[in-house]
Formats: C-alpha cells, sequence, structure tokens
C-alpha cells in the first residue's frame, strides 16, 4: 500500500508539472501570437424558428496555429484574460468581424445581416473599447445596429465591476446588447429589466432538459415570454433536435442557434448559407 501510494503521488506530481508546462506553453504563444496568422473567426448561423430563415451569425474565435487548433476559446481566453492579451485579441476579432460584415454586404447586396461578437468583461471595461467602436462605426455607417455585443450574465450581474453605465454608453453610439449565456449565473427573471440590453440568449445547459422535465419547459417558457414582454429578443442557444426545435416554436421562441442548423462555419461557407437562405 505505501509502494502504491508513493506512486500515485508521483504520477500527481507529474500530471501537475505537466499542466503547469502546458500552461505556461500556451501563455507563451499567446504572447508571441500572431494575430493575423494565428487566429480566425468562424460564424455559426442565427436563424428565425419561424421561417428557417438566417438572421446573421456569432463569431466564434479559433486558435489556428500548428499545434494549438485543438485549444479551444473556452481554454484561451481565460488565460489571455489573465496576461493582458484579451484586450488586444478582442480588438483584432471585432475589427474582423466589422470587416467580414462589409464584405458580406458587398456579396449580397443587401444589409440585412447580423454579427453577434462576444465580448470579455475586461474588453468591456479596458479603456480601448470605445474609441474603437467609434472608429468602427465612423468607419462602417451602414452597421449601426447590426454589430450585436454579447455580455455573459456573470460579467452583467457583477456589481462590484458594473457593467452598466459602460453598457449604456456602447448601445449609445449603435451597437445593440446581448446577454449571454443567461440562466447560467445567479440573475433572476426579475432582474432582466434592470439591465439595458436588447437581447437574451438562453444557455445550451436549459435546453438540454426541455424534452424530459415540464419544469425545465415551464422556465423555458417563463423567459422566453417575460423577455418578449421586456421588448427583448430572444435566442435559444444549442438548439441540436428536431424536437427540441418544436417546442421552441410551441413556446413562441422567435431565434435559434445549434448544431441543428448548422456548425460554426469560415466566412464562405457562411455566406454561402446566408445566400441560400438557411
Ligand atoms: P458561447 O459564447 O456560449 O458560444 C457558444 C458555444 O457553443 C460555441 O463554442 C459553439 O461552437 C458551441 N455550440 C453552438 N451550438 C452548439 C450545439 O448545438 N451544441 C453544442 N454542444 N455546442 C454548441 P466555442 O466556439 O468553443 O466557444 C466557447 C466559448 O468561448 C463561447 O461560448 C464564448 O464564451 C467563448 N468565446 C468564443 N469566441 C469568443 C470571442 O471571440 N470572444 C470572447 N470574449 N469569447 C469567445
Ligand atoms: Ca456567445
Ligand atoms: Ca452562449
Ligand atoms: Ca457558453
Amino acid at each position: 500500500a505505501k509502494i502504491s501510494g508513493k506512486s500515485q503521488a508521483r504520477l500527481f506530481d507529474d500530471s501537475m508539472h505537466t499542466e503547469a508546462l502546458r500552461r505556461l506553453k500556451l501563455e507563451h504563444y499567446l504572447r508571441e501570437a500572431n494575430f493575423d496568422r494565428d487566429f480566425e473567426i468562424k460564424l455559426q448561423p442565427i436563424v428565425s424558428l419561424e421561417s428557417g430563415a438566417p438572421t446573421g451569425f456569432e463569431v466564434l474565435v479559433r486558435w489556428v496555429s500548428p499545434g494549438l487548433e485543438d485549444v479551444g476559446p473556452d481554454t484561451f481566453i481565460p488565460i489571455a484574460e489573465e496576461i493582458g492579451v484579451m484586450a488586444d485579441l478582442g480588438q483584432w476579432i471585432l475589427i474582423k468581424s466589422a470587416e467580414t460584415l462589409a464584405s458580406f454586404d458587398g456579396a449580397l447586396g443587401h444589409q440585412r445581416t447580423v454579427l453577434h461578437v462576444n465580448v470579455s468583461k475586461r474588453q468591456i471595461l479596458h479603456p480601448q473599447l470605445m474609441p474603437l467602436l467609434i472608429e468602427l462605426v465612423d468607419r462602417y455607417p451602414e452597421q449601426r445596429g447590426r454589430l450585436i455585443l454579447e455580455i455573459t450574465e456573470t460579467a452583467v450581474m457583477d456589481r462590484r465591476a458594473n457593467l452598466v453605465p459602460r453598457m449604456e454608453a456602447i448601445r449609445e453610439i449603435g451597437f445593440p446588447l446581448a446577454m449571454d449565456d443567461f440562466g447560467t449565473g445567479h440573475s433572476s427573471l426579475a432582474c432582466l429589466h434592470k439591465f439595458p440590453l436588447d437581447e437574451v440568449k438562453i444557455d445550451r445547459s436549459f435546453i438540454l432538459n426541455i424534452e424530459e422535465s415540464r419544469e425545465f419547459t415551464a422556465i423555458y417558457h417563463a423567459i422566453v415570454s417575460l423577455a418578449d414582454h421586456l421588448g427583448l429578443k430572444v435566442v435559444a442557444e444549442g438548439v441540436e433536435t428536431e424536437a427540441q426545435l418544436v417546442q421552441l416554436q410551441a413556446m413562441g421562441c422567435a431565434f435559434g442557434q445549434g448544431y441543428l442548423f448548422d456548425r460554426p462555419l469560415s466566412p464562405d461557407d457562411a455566406l454561402a448559407f446566408m445566400r441560400r437562405g438557411g
């Protein structure tokens, strides 16, 4: 027993060591990254649940430098935040999104496509953000109201950070706001009206239960109704099955996003998706 205890401790040490090394490596690569070379954006369709027609896309960043393709944003974005790289990467993502939207407008011959762009809590408060947004509306005035910024529920609800004044300023210059991952934090339905928001995205974890649980269906329905009542656009995240789609339609949920419609796509494939109408 003694021996195995010891070897277990060794194993533990080794894996800690490996983990720490991996983390250091990721930090190093992030610090040294050349954004244009090492990152790409993917676009996942958001569709009308009534007609199936795409309204636009959520922009999702990917790390594409060799050997790092499997490191997802859930892993590298928190690290980028911690080491202070996220403000610059976030800026790159916003500029890339605006350029992509401009090229879509040109290719489609209309200006109805919208893009949802994730912004981290620190990015929202960063002194770089407002000047960039002002520059973007200046350069692309036709995009006013069509670049929607997604902020997680946890960030919105953080009282100490108090994002509300900044959120108001952002909306004022022409960027609508969506609350992301609604239902994962500690906010209640009753709080929704207190924040300057245009949209609510209901977290994927919620939808997983609506097929089996009447309670979840009732809660989901309540969120959809209240958001509707408050004039907020509702997007159901993580729609994977026909059954979920049918239930969402029955609740009157207007928009959805998920593998049922499509995965995050390259900009070219996203444009094709838009062209053929879903
Ligand atoms: P999120 O903002 O909630 O984005 C949705 C995530 O769910 C994406 O993962 C997407 O690929 C995945 N997804 C979409 N539909 C389905 C589905 O039907 N089933 C399942 N199982 N998953 C689905 P991804 O791209 O790995 O991004 C993970 C998280 O990383 C995002 O969650 C967001 O919090 C963050 N993130 C991604 N891109 C950015 C970015 O450009 N900026 C910032 N600040 N955060 C980002
Ligand atoms: Ca999001
Ligand atoms: Ca989300
Ligand atoms: Ca999420």
